[in-house]
């Protein structure tokens, strides 16, 4: 990590302060944010930065731009066209079973059909506070299941789910196609990879446009304000995540969490071909996509020690988006590199992340 920019950028600095976190108090966060890119620099957007011991970007207000404003909305219109086609985005939901899970909270398991016509799972926790809620749409990683975010402490998704329902927030974590109780036709994730790949599709696309259907349903929750609905994906989800997010500007607040990579790293060999969605590169580099997604705040999270990171890699990717979002004068980027993480979600942070953004529904932009 040490040859990353990003890194080095805040290296010296002590280590981050105490921060607040609603029903946790006073808890220290062992990582940084390490870039805090804020317009206007209002007192409370300055006071977070300083909080964290962040590095406060100048952002420019008056950014030029119609010529960029015409490439967003190209890219934007191109994006959706690669997602062709979607079906409908917005199922009808049954509810299959209610539960109280063991941290108290109310589980429904809703299922749905997404748009190729697969009948997709995904659990909702709600909180015990009344309404109306935040709420934040989780993507499980490659291998993962929606359990291990909203019941079981796994070392990968850490229970992020619990973590945000406990502290006020919707949740709703589909299985990802496949993955957990998502199969399609009985066929393991390998199987059923290679079965899309030779019908002449990609998985990943797939992936995408169920995490757009789950985005819709989350909407017409009871008790959720649509308007304060966020998304974070670990891994593989961060790669689905980061597009979805991207085609849907209506989310609110994005962790893209542990693979954040330039497109020609995504789709090497290094990475299962079921993320190999290479009609991608028609867009540019997966870097103006990201800058797409800002002003809406955006956290670009790393654990150190995750072989994704190193030199080369994720971090170098993720310094060209703090350059690109710099030289743009976009607000809204956040990059936080935590020391007690590898290749994994942390939780705490992205619960720090959401309350400063979607807890109240004036919070800007
Ligand atoms: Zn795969």
């Amino acid at each position: 990590m040490s040859d990353a920019g990003v890194a080095q950028g805040a290296a010296g600095r002590p280590s981050a302060p105490t921060v607040r976190f609603g029903f946790l108090r006073a808890i220290a966060l062992v990582g940084k944010i390490f870039a805090v890119c804020i317009p206007g620099a209002t007192d409370s957007a300055v006071a977070v930065a300083a909080a964290a011991n962040a590095e406060v970007l100048s952002c420019n207000d008056e950014a030029d731009e119609a010529d960029e404003a015409d490439e967003r909305s190209a890219r934007l219109l191109l994006l959706r066209q690669l997602l062709e086609p979607t079906g409908p985005l917005d199922p009808e939901i049954s509810i299959s079973s209610s539960v109280i899970t063991p941290a108290h909270l109310h589980e429904d398991t809703l299922r749905y059909r997404v748009g190729d016509g697969a009948m997709a799972r995904a659990l909702l926790l709600r909180p015990t506070t009344p309404g109306p809620h935040p709420a934040v749409l989780l993507i499980h990683g490659h291998d993962g299941r929606a359990e291990e975010l909203t019941r079981v402490r796994d070392t990968y998704h850490r229970a992020l789910g619990v973590h945000l329902a406990a502290a006020g927030f919707v949740v709703l974590a589909p299985d990802v196609r496949s993955f957990g109780a998502f199969k399609i036709e009985g066929q393991g994730h390998n199987q059923y990879a290679r079965n899309v790949r030779a019908a002449g599709d990609v998985y990943a696309r797939l992936a995408i446009n169920d995490a757009r259907v789950a985005f819709h349903v989350l909407q017409g929750v009871e008790g959720v304000d649509p308007d304060r609905i966020g998304i974070a994906g670990l891994s593989l989800g961060g790669f689905v995540a980061l597009v979805a997010a991207a085609a849907e500007p209506e989310i609110r607040a994005v962790v893209v969490s542990g693979l954040f990579l330039d497109w020609n790293t995504y789709f090497s060999p290094q990475h299962h071909f079921c993320q190999h969605f290479v009609a991608l590169l028609a867009l540019g580099s997966s870097v103006a996509l990201a800058a797409d997604i800002l002003p809406r705040p955006l956290q670009i999270h790393w654990g150190e020690r995750d072989s994704f990171a190193g030199p080369g890699g994720g971090l170098r990717n993720t310094e060209a988006l703090v350059e690109l979002a710099r030289e743009r004068g976009l607000p809204g980027l956040e990059v936080f590199v935590s020391k007690r993480s590898g290749h994994a979600f942390d939780p705490l942070a992205q619960l720090d992340f959401f309350q400063r953004h979607l807890e109240r529904s004036s919070t800007c932009p």
